[in-house]
């Protein structure tokens, strides 16, 4: 028990400073994960002074320092650095506005990735005793942040950092000439607007060299190079005689449909459903939760402090074209993105209603219950959007404001879902077992919770065609021709050029769950 309040103890004084109902921040907790390695992130926070703020994982806690001036590649400069409190691990996934007391300002993840103790010198087992001691020299592996480092207290509570003259120092780096998130793309500015990070998109020379390619080959796709191998492998068969589908259309299609699908991938762990032998495979298709070893140092891992509840230890957290070029030529054909953050795994962003069609229910039935839905959005204020599955049913995004827990967003769907099936007894079951519902449709509520989620925006289906799931305008509901698996990968790109994406509406939304 002894070690336990210890540990707990660690954040005192982070929990203290804070009031959790009235800030975003996570709460967290001490991590106890040891077979990975260290982690580090750097935040650039705009509180009364801009400052970056430098965490590196010791004792299962983000030991922190404030760096006025930011820590850089430039072994001239010395930067004055303030020792604050210990943060919890989850804290470094952090993005968002604080609106108010302690820290007040806005915050972005500028830098992460793993540091160890500089191997040319001796040091401690103990890290937190060489803080204590008043010297750490260390090595970053980051995205802009490289090489070796040491950290010294002057006096009280400064520090300075210096980044050592080695291979990885460039004169004159200035890391306000670098101000974009690692994890979103966004700048402060994004954050404070809730505007949606920028992504790079493939070139016309880039897809050029794709579909020149051979069966295997490197693709370099906004700046980072992935092996592909197996182009030509067919992955699905065509709808209506159309031709079939290879992994390298598919490749394709994610590399150009990153800019609209990252949105909502960032920052969230990911699952792959994965099908090496395409759909009719004799494998055919499964999960797929942690990052293989052999995967490349860009591709971004996130390490689960909940493996407890759920054992995968790194997962895939996607931050553009690259990570979805390598996820599509692992044959990761479906993506599903958790409804949480990293930064606070166990409160979601969005509440969701997952309309599922029995075998018995038809698309007309389907679209009666979705047309409630509409209703019950606009009688409840809320903005919310529709998209189709690709397959059958229809969900609703609902996205909500930091602070509910998954408990709060499925007992409001289900208290949404119950009256609206209380109006159209004869198209809902509320069985649990499927072949006690007579073939009727269920309104599953229980997608809302930590260790489940939905198809992402813009992901595909494994469905002859490549169908995606389509995010819908509400009046889309109404068109005659709308069918829940009508756009493929081959439609998609089209449909954004010309009426770009329906959920658009919901970025920046921070919605209170209204009482039912
Ligand atoms: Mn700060």
């Amino acid at each position: 028990m002894a070690e336990l309040d210890d540990h707990a103890a660690k954040l005192d004084e982070y929990h203290a400073k804070r009031d959790f109902g009235s800030t975003p921040e996570p709460a967290g907790r001490v991590v106890t994960d040891k077979d990975r390695p260290l982690r580090f992130l750097v935040q650039r926070h705009r509180a009364r002074r801009l400052h970056y703020d430098l965490r590196l994982e010791i004792g299962g806690v983000l030991a922190s320092w404030a760096v006025p001036k930011g820590p850089g590649l430039d072994p001239k400069r010395k930067s004055l650095a303030v020792k604050v409190e210990d943060h919890p691990f989850a804290y470094g996934w952090f993005e968002g506005n604080i609106p108010s007391g302690y820290g007040k300002g806005d915050v972005i993840v500028w830098d992460d990735g793993w540091w160890e103790p500089d191997p040319a010198y001796p040091h401690s087992k103990d890290l937190a005793r060489a803080v204590d001691s008043g010297e750490l020299k260390f090595v970053l592996h980051g995205k802009k942040l490289h090489g070796r480092y040491v950290i010294l207290r002057t006096a009280g509570d400064q520090w300075l950092l210096i980044k050592k003259n080695d291979d990885d120092a460039v004169p004159g780096w200035d890391p306000e000439e670098h101000p974009a998130s690692v994890l979103s793309a966004r700048t402060n500015a994004d954050v404070v607007a809730g505007t949606p990070g920028r992504w790079a998109a493939p070139t016309e020379t880039e897809l050029r060299e794709l579909d020149e390619m051979g069966a295997k080959g490197r693709w370099t796709v906004a700046g980072e190079t992935t092996l592909l191998t197996n182009l030509d492998k067919v992955i699905m068969p065509g709808r209506d005689g159309d031709p079939a589908i290879t992994k390298r259309e598919i490749v394709r299609y994610y590399a150009q449909v990153a800019p609209w699908l990252t949105p909502y991938l960032a920052g969230r762990p990911v699952n792959l459903n994965r099908f090496p032998d395409g759909i009719g495979g004799a494998k055919g298709g499964f999960w797929h939760k942690a990052v293989p070893a052999h995967a490349p140092a860009f591709v971004r891992r996130w390490p689960n402090p909940l493996a407890d509840i759920d054992k995968t230890r790194e997962y895939l957290m996607v931050d553009g074209a690259p990570s979805l070029v390598w996820a599509a030529n692992f044959a990761g054909i479906e993506i599903h993105p958790w409804t949480s953050t990293a930064a606070s795994p166990e409160q979601p962003s969005y509440a969701l209603i997952d309309i599922d069609p029995g075998p018995a229910t038809t698309w007309a039935e389907t679209l009666v219950l979705a047309q409630m839905f509409r209703v019950a959005m606009t009688q409840l204020d809320l903005v919310a959007r529709p998209k189709v599955t690709g397959q059958r049913g229809i969900q609703v995004w609902i996205p909500i404001r930091s602070g509910y827990t998954f408990d709060d967003t499925s007992r409001f769907v289900e208290a949404l879902s119950k009256t609206i099936g209380r109006v159209v007894p004869e198209l809902v079951s509320w069985q649990w077992r499927k072949s006690d519902r007579k073939g009727l449709a269920r309104l599953d509520y229980t997608q809302n919770a930590i260790n489940k989620t939905l198809v992402a925006p813009y992901s595909i289906r494994p469905a002859p065609g490549a169908p995606v799931s389509v995010p819908l305008e509400w009046d889309e509901l109404d068109d005659p021709d709308l069918r829940p698996d009508r756009w493929t990968i081959r439609e998609v790109l089209g449909r954004l050029a010309s009426v770009g994406d329906p959920f658009g509406a919901l970025v920046g939304q921070e919605q209170s769950l209204p009482a039912l």
